[in-house]
């Protein structure tokens, strides 16, 4: 069993394959795209499935692949079916914004994957334009479909943002009317890429749960699976479920059980610090897997108590702009 120093179990790897990405959701990062990372800054595949190994054997059993776009990166379903061959891994699934994931449902499927997380922040055309700045909703939504077809899990993440999209959070609960897919409202981080900051959020978990009550005054709560990072409920009659992730409130702390690895092997213990390993290196200074896996316990060892305590020491670094793209989400 894999334990931090503060007792909590890590289980769960988020795994970003790339920095890259074909929108620009203007709260992940800016019009004109990020610094993009190098061939040589990227980690290789078989790193990747290096470090998923010694991971697995240390105690992680779940895996998403994210990024940036997992599937603007070459050739990423040979990672994904290296990955779905790792033994001792229990789960593999992904993060994707469906732009060009329609094509691979069968073949995700086949391979094992059984829950995909979709990025949808509108039902409208127009609006999915405004907030990523590609006219890609058509594609996004063919995704989605091809997902229920083939029967996989469906989460939607949507990203809730004060003068957006809040005319949306209605219509997507509507979603879950007829389909069997949880609709995950997301409260907005600060990760936009351009470094602007904000103390708060307008839209928070309360707000966003308030909004949903006031149409649906019978939304039910259900019980938590364990280490959900989402308060999830339902309607009564409806074939889907919601959840609220509280994102930015950073309510789940006390139970979080996820690490994340960036794109150029960088180990986050926290989605709001700013990387305490950068286990690539190790690699190609020619580490053992035994020196590498001391390095990672280490690491564990020394995860701060909760996000704002990562954040304040982040915060150390004033010229930190992080883009949720080398974060993973
Ligand atoms: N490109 C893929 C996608 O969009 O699904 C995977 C990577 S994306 C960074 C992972 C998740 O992070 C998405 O669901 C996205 O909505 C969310 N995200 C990105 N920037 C965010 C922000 N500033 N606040 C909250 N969520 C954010
Ligand atoms: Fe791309 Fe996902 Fe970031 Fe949107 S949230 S710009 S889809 S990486």
């Amino acid at each position: 069993m894999l334990l931090d120093n503060h007792g909590r179990r890590i289980t769960y790897l988020r795994l970003a394959v790339t920095d890259r990405c074909n929108l620009r959701c203007f709260y992940c990062m800016p019009e004109d795209g990020l610094n993009w990372l190098s061939r040589t800054e990227l980690m290789s595949y078989e790193e990747m499935l290096r470090v998923c190994e010694l991971l697995v054997k240390m105690g992680i059993d779940k895996i998403r692949i994210t990024g940036g776009e997992p599937f603007v990166r070459k050739d990423i379903m040979q990672l994904l079916t290296a990955l779905s061959k790792l033994e001792g891994l229990k789960e593999l699934s992904l993060t994707t914004n469906g732009v060009l994931t329609a094509p691979h449902v069968a073949e995700l499927k086949a391979i094992g994957v059984r829950s995909v997380n979709l990025s949808l922040d509108t039902l409208d055309a127009g609006r999915f334009f405004a907030i990523t700045r590609r006219d890609e909703f058509a594609n996004v939504m063919d995704t989605m479909h091809e997902l229920l077809k083939h029967d996989m899990e469906v989460k939607i993440n949507a990203v809730v943002m004060a003068g957006k999209n809040t005319q949306d959070i209605i219509p997507l609960v509507e979603l879950t009317k007829d389909l069997p897919v949880s609709v995950r409202f997301i409260e907005e981080m600060p990760f936009n890429g351009d470094g602007h900051s904000y103390s708060g959020v307008l839209w928070d978990y309360v707000h966003i749960f308030d909004e949903i009550r006031s149409v649906y005054p019978d939304i039910q709560k259900v019980p938590d699976p364990q280490y959900s990072t989402a308060y999830n409920y339902q309607i009564p009659g409806h074939l889907g479920s919601i959840g609220v992730i509280a994102a930015y409130s950073r309510t789940f702390c006390g139970t979080c059980n996820r690490i994340r690895i960036t794109p150029q092997g960088t180990l986050k213990n926290c989605l709001y610090d700013d990387g305490v390993l950068n286990i690539k290196d190790l690699m190609r200074e020619g580490k053992s897997n035994t020196a590498i896996v001391d390095a990672l316990r280490v690491a564990f060892n020394s995860r701060e108590k909760d996000g704002w305590a990562a954040e304040r020491k982040r915060m150390e670094n004033p010229n930190f702009h992080e883009s949720m793209a080398t974060i993973g989400g």
